[in-house]
């Protein structure tokens, strides 16, 4: 049994066969699917997804990417449907200063909104980093994240950043991306990191793992990264499904009580 703590099934790509696609994450165990929220539009298609769907939660947020989307008028509405029991957490929110599709000034005010947000509604947060690991940490300690905690999705740091997350009350979540190549920096987080701060995800449809590399992603895939990370780890793939459901299910705390 596998939870897939990121995707995002709302989105177009997911239009043609969004059934099939859910149907064939059950077939391989994917018992649950968190799906994303990126911006308030999104977010609502993905809270109307955890409705019609038995095994979908979902998370509402704006995404760096989106910042500039981020209005007065977002916060309450974003508040609202933060009340949903079907909503498991606040994210995607953080700062993408690689692509810088959203002003840096815009990013990190909207961050530091969010993560207050966070704290209001007493859910945790899933961030999204890249590039900007010294400045989402130094926020991070600023707003006192740490009493709501949350993951790092799709973890892109080495293990001197991943020590500082975990300092931080969070956890790391590991897409496909650790199947790209033998010996990399996020192989070596995940032999490091402990058993009890470990997510997946598969971050669908983006990042597959190989051998699907370039194609889109689904959830169905998210096993293809857990035999990976079994072998890294030196476990029985039944061993570390039990270790990162119940982290899952940690972070998530209105998991449970769906
Ligand atoms: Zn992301
Ligand atoms: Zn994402």
């Amino acid at each position: 049994m596998w939870i897939d703590s990121h995707a995002h099934l709302e989105m177009k790509e997911f239009d043609p066969d969004r059934p099939q696609v859910i149907e064939r994450a059950v077939a391989k165990g994917i018992t649950g699917i968190i799906t994303i929220g990126t911006d308030l539009e999104s977010s609502q298609k993905s809270l109307a997804l955890a409705k019609t769907y038995q095994t979908i939660w979902a998370t509402v947020g704006v995404h760096p990417h989106d910042a500039a989307s981020f209005h007065p008028e977002t916060l309450p509405q974003l508040t609202r449907l933060a009340q949903d029991k079907q909503v498991v957490a606040l994210g995607e929110i953080g700062l993408d200063f690689y692509r810088n599709l959203s002003p840096q000034k815009a990013q990190i005010e909207t961050f530091r909104q969010l993560i207050q947000l966070a704290k209001t509604v007493n859910l945790p947060i899933i961030i999204h980093d890249r590039e900007a690991h010294e400045e989402v940490l130094a926020i991070l300690r600023e707003e006192k994240a740490w009493e709501v905690g949350g993951v790092f999705h799709c973890f892109s740091g080495d293990w001197e950043m991943a020590k500082q997350c975990l300092d931080l009350n969070f956890f790391l979540s590991v897409t496909g991306a650790v199947t790209y190549k033998k010996g990399s920096v996020l192989e070596e987080v995940v032999r490091r990191v402990p058993i009890e701060s470990l997510l997946l995800e598969t971050d669908a449809p983006f990042l597959s793992p190989h051998p699907f590399r370039g194609k889109r992603n689904e959830p169905a895939y998210l096993v293809h990264t857990a035999e990976h990370v079994a072998r890294l780890r030196g476990l029985a793939l039944s061993e570390l499904s039990q270790a990162v459901l119940q982290n899952t299910s940690r972070v998530f705390k209105r998991l449970l009580e769906n």
